[in-house]
């Protein structure tokens, strides 16, 4: 089993090599972290930490950590998607955290409008319905959060939305009927 230690110094490798920095607060970066591992853990791949994958390999392969928007993210607004590698301008609070819209196309993301999501194709579409089912047998809930849109699927909400930053109160759960 990988530990969090050896995601950290994994992720860390990484960061430094590509000249990225991680998350300065020590806090959400952990949670992040633990959500690299826990991924890892549940699919064999670390599928991105704010994303829902569709436990398929080749599905999930633009979203493994480090996926394949985060240079184009860092680039535009000095962070991946979930926060998690920053710019140094960023690290050094010399220019904030903010939003970032989803760069990944319609037909992969998995959310609260899968219902209606006309851009899934069909075998897309079974595959995040099977998805969110198994992840529901295993106790997980999906939640959202109400200030950005942020999607997740977790026990608990997340301690501080990794997007926008939100408190845990901001969050609710979504049901799938
Ligand atoms: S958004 Fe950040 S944490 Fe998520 S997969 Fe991409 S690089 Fe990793």
């Amino acid at each position: 089993m990988t530990t969090l230690e050896e995601v950290r110094q994994r992720v860390e490798s990484d960061a430094k090599s590509n000249g990225y920095y991680l998350n300065p607060d020590p806090e959400v970066l952990r949670h992040l972290l633990e959500g690299l591992r826990k991924n890892e853990e549940r699919y064999d791949y670390p599928s991105c930490p704010c994303r829902l994958a569709f436990e398929s390999f080749e599905l999930d392969r633009d979203i493994i950590c480090p996926c394949d928007y985060r240079d184009p993210d860092v680039d535009e607004y000095g962070s991946c998607y979930c926060s998690l590698f920053v710019s140094k301008d960023v690290f050094e609070g010399k220019i904030p955290l903010k939003p970032i819209p989803e760069r990944r196309p319609n037909e992969k993301q998995i959310g609260p409008h899968i219902k209606s999501a006309k851009a899934f194709t069909k075998t897309t579409a079974v595959k995040a319905t099977a998805s969110i089912r198994k992840s529901s047998e295993r106790g997980m809930k999906l939640f959202y959060c109400r200030q950005c849109g942020y999607v997740c699927f977790r026990e608990e909400p997340p301690y501080l939305c990794p997007i926008c930053k939100a408190k845990r109160e901001l969050f609710a759960e979504v049901t799938i009927s």
